[in-house]
């Protein structure tokens, strides 16, 4: 578990500036959503909190400490992406220990971990499947699995759910919600959907143009939105 931080983060390509120094405090434990329009930035700060991209300027801390020059692997961070790959010729126990190809633990403790993570996400009976006898929601899981068995402090999500039809959404929503309670894990978790948003977020940062516009929870933004963009996007009667 951990608290993360982001101080003045800059994102720049070549001339362009995509990130203008954002600056969002995330507490142990707390499952904050980044929402916003298409290009707003929102991938590229969750690549750069899981080292995926390099930062321009400014600063990111896990539990205390900066990470900017620690490899993705040394940063005890999981993100589970959109178009999540896991692998048809491999059973759902191999796609969960996949996630531990490059672990020091022997083959007995991987098994353990597998089988334990297995088992928060009630894959156990199918973990002699392929990917193929699975539901959509229950490959969700396996991939879900992949990034939880290295039991990572922060998990990074970003629009897992955009492919699934609304009815699995509902279903993933549900599961991602629990996910959180049983693990406590600190989650970010990126989305242009507010209603996913409003019902999965202790707090909601909403994006526009590499900037963050209103930091708050569902109640707050509701109420007391900051400008019309917000109110717009959170749907609240201003
Ligand atoms: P979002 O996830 O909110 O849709 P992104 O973080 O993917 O937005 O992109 C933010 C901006 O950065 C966009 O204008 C996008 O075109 C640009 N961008 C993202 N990745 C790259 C890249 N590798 N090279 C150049 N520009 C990029
Ligand atoms: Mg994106």
């Amino acid at each position: 578990m951990a608290d993360v931080a982001l101080r003045k983060l800059v994102k720049r390509f070549d001339e362009t500036v995509v990130l203008h120094g954002i600056d969002l405090e995330i507490a142990d434990g707390e499952f904050v959503v980044l929402v916003g329009p298409s290009g707003c930035g929102k991938s590229t700060t969750l690549r750069m909190l899981a080292g995926l991209e390099e930062a321009s300027g400014g600063e990111i801390a896990i539990d205390g400490r900066v990470v900017n020059n620690l490899e993705p692997k040394d940063r005890n961070i999981a993100m589970v992406f959109q178009n999540y790959a896991i692998y048809p010729h491999m059973t759902v126990h191999r796609n969960i220990g996949f996630g531990l190809r490059t672990s020091p633990l022997s083959k007995v403790d991987k098994d353990r971990r597998i089988r334990e993570t297995a088992e928060i996400l009630d894959l156990t009976p199918l973990l002699d499947r392929k990917p193929s006898q699975l539901s959509g929601g229950q490959r969700q899981r396996v991939a879900i699995g992949r990034a939880m068995v290295r039991d990572p402090a922060v998990f990074l999500f970003d629009e897992p759910l955009s492919n699934l039809d609304a009815q699995l959404r509902a279903q993933m929503r549900l599961e991602v919600k629990r996910l959180h309670q049983r693990l406590k894990s600190t989650i970010v978790f990126v989305t242009h959907d507010q209603v996913e948003a409003m019902t999965l977020a202790d707090r909601i940062a909403i994006m526009r143009d590499g900037r963050i516009e209103q930091l708050g929870t569902p109640d707050e933004l509701y109420a007391r939105p900051v400008n019309t963009f917000v109110a717009q996007f959170i749907g609240s009667p201003s």
